[in-house]
């Protein structure tokens, strides 16, 4: 079995005195795996892929909460709506609109974080403070709900540029829970991954997204 118990059990245990929702990062990993994992007692699993979610949804027990953690193509939303829990990485008032669209359909409505670039890579995606605060200024989509933020550090073993992303983030997080006609709504700060999820809890995370740690390497 690639998962550890013991290893889980500690995170599992460390996090739930403080409320911290952990979300495991299953993407690249097989149904028997995830399935491990679910009867140690783990109910969130996060994937990055639109067609390998949907195939482990189809598999696996109706009661887990899939977060979807991924780029998102505006074309795949339909692929996920009818099922997904949350969707952590809303980047763009397209997308927002799309999702709002399929929720509809589904007759459900959709949990949403939109996703910050804080990262100094160009490669991550995400908005920029400019972009999210239009965002939180104007969108009405009557099917969506934005819960709140995600983030990713920069790919560095700089720990001090890695702590001033989280706090960056955590001061946009914020800004927003205390502004907006539905604070208690905007409750959820997603940052943290297997090799920083300490520091972003220090920095006030209330989610971290933990794949390797918990499922051991993903071979790519
Ligand atoms: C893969 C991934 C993670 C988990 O990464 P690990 O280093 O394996 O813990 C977390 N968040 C996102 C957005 C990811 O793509």
């Amino acid at each position: 079995m690639a998962v550890n118990p013991e290893t889980y059990h500690t995170i599992k245990k460390q996090l739930d005195s403080q409320n911290i929702t952990l979300v495991a990062v299953s993407k690249t990993k097989p149904v028997e795996d995830i399935l491990a994992l679910y009867h140690l007692g783990q109910k969130d699993f996060g994937e990055n892929y639109v067609q390998e979610l949907a195939e482990k949804y189809d598999r696996l027990p109706k009661d887990i909460r899939w977060h979807f953690i991924g780029h998102l193509q505006t074309n795949k939303v339909k692929y996920i709506a009818p099922f997904v829990s949350l969707i952590q990485s809303v980047d763009s008032e397209k997308l927002l609109k799309e999702i709002d669209k399929q929720a509809k359909k589904n007759n459900r409505i959709i949990e949403c974080l939109l996703q910050v670039h804080i990262a100094k890579e160009e490669t991550k995606f995400g908005l920029d403070e400019n972009e999210l605060d239009d965002i939180m200024k104007d969108t009405k989509h009557s099917n969506i709900r934005i819960c709140g933020l995600m983030g990713m550090a920069s790919f560095t073993t700089d720990e001090k540029i890695v702590r001033r992303e989280f706090q960056f983030l955590k001061s946009l997080f914020d800004k927003y829970s205390t502004i907006g006609t539905r604070p208690s709504a905007f409750s959820r700060l997603s940052m943290g991954m297997s090799s920083d999820y300490k520091m972003a809890i220090e920095e006030g995370s209330n989610m971290v997204r933990i794949g390797s740690l918990l499922f051991g390497e993903r071979n790519t």
